[in-house]
């Protein structure tokens, strides 16, 4: 039955939940499981959490939609609350990353067409993410994604990732924008060095082009800065993000500085759903959560915690190779298949994601308290005996 009506674009695990509570999900048979997943790094409160819960009651009942004809209070709120985070200046908002990144991507386009008809090129990283629709995944370097859906978007080319001679040798006035993710989660949870970022910055100074960073996946919070970005000292002219933002409810945005968005005029980009006030009020209760209520001052002494349990187990069990990441956007490199060692945590209880085929990426919610951590790294150690 249940492969009868979804189109096949998933595989997935032999498992229903259709209830959740805070780090938990339920199955069917009312097993409870500790979700170090939270929805791809989505769900930052976990699950059903009550100030999210109250808000999406309170907005549903005072004003879901309305067009981009008009204005909403909510709408303006949550785009100078983001403006005044990034220091940044104009938010263009969406329904979720790949969105985002098209959006990006237009504007990048626009403001080099402005200066000149040459001046299209995009950069992007190998091992990159940048999302699965066809501009997002032409500057998304992983063949595997690409390769039944080309011919993809022209006027792109690929750099290598933290080498910094693969981006100068591609940069000349032809180029309008580089785009990289402060931390590629996609590929192995791997950080940019700073001399990385702020090499491209001064690159893209040099060649007036635009520094684009994808915190789709790093962003809201979830590397133990608001953005990662800010662990680097750098300021982009265009973030994008997504996941965190709704804490489950969808929603993605970008945030440009004067001199990116300048170049753009009404008509040029739209989207009938984005920024909609239900999904701009959840955007807003996200930022109260994390910065009001303090719930990302704790992440990196969340962090801390389980970093210092995986490098206690990987003196015990050399299967794990390297522990990588920031804040809770975790990666456990593994002299293993990751597939097979995520299959066993589950048998546990215990969802983890993959990254790359040998490493684990560790997503749990924002609010992870201390007991849920200790209580996952010892389902996670009972796998890592499995294969002693
Ligand atoms: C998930 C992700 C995207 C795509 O987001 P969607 O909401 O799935 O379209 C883009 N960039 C990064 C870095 C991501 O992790």
């Amino acid at each position: 039955m249940k492969n009868d009506y979804l189109i096949p674009f998933y595989s997935k695990y032999d498992l229903t939940f259709n209830y959740g509570q805070g780090s938990w999900l339920y199955d069917d048979n009312g097993n409870a499981y500790l979700d170090f997943i939270s929805g791809i790094a989505v769900n930052a409160l976990g699950h059903c959490h009550p100030s999210l819960v109250e808000t999406i009651q309170k907005q549903s009942n005072t004003l879901m939609n309305i067009s981009n004809y008009f204005w909403n209070d909510t709408v303006l709120n949550l785009a100078k609350r983001l403006c005044e985070l990034t220091d940044l200046s104009k938010v263009f908002f969406c329904n979720s990353g790949t969105e985002a990144n098209e959006a990006i991507i237009k504007i990048a386009r626009k403001y080099g067409s402005n200066i000149s008809p040459n001046k299209k090129k995009i950069i992007y990283m190998k091992n990159s993410f940048h999302g699965r629709t066809l501009g997002s995944l032409s500057i998304t370097g992983q063949e595997k994604y690409q390769k039944k859906f080309r011919p993809l978007l022209e006027d792109v080319q690929e750099a290598i990732f933290n080498d910094l001679k693969s981006v100068e040798a591609l940069m000349d006035d032809s180029v309008s924008a580089v785009i990289l993710e402060p931390i590629q989660g996609e590929c192995g949870v791997i950080s940019a060095t700073k001399e990385f970022i702020t090499g491209i910055r001064k690159l893209c100074d040099h060649y007036n082009a635009l520094l684009i960073l994808d915190e789709v996946q790093s962003g809201m919070g979830r590397s133990g800065h608001l953005f990662a970005y800010q662990y680097f000292n750098v300021k982009p002219d265009l973030i994008s993000i997504a996941k965190g933002l709704g804490g489950g409810f969808p929603i993605g945005a970008v945030v440009a500085s004067d001199k990116a968005a300048n170049c753009i005029e009404p008509g040029d980009h739209g989207s009938t759903f984005g920024g909609n006030p239900l999904a701009c009020a959840c955007g807003l209760t996200i930022l109260e959560e994390l910065i009001d209520n303090h719930i990302l001052a704790q992440v990196n002494k969340k962090s801390n915690q389980l970093v210092a349990k995986l490098k206690e187990l990987q003196e015990s069990y050399p299967l794990i190779q390297e522990v990588r990441g920031k804040g809770l956007l975790l990666g456990v490199h593994m002299k293993h298949s990751s597939k097979e060692i995520i299959k066993k945590c589950m048998e546990q209880k215990l969802l983890l994601a993959g990254s790359s085929n040998e490493t684990i990426r560790i997503l749990p919610p924002l609010t992870v308290s201390e007991e849920e951590i200790n209580l996952a790294m010892n389902r996670f150690e009972t796998v890592l005996k499995q294969f002693k």
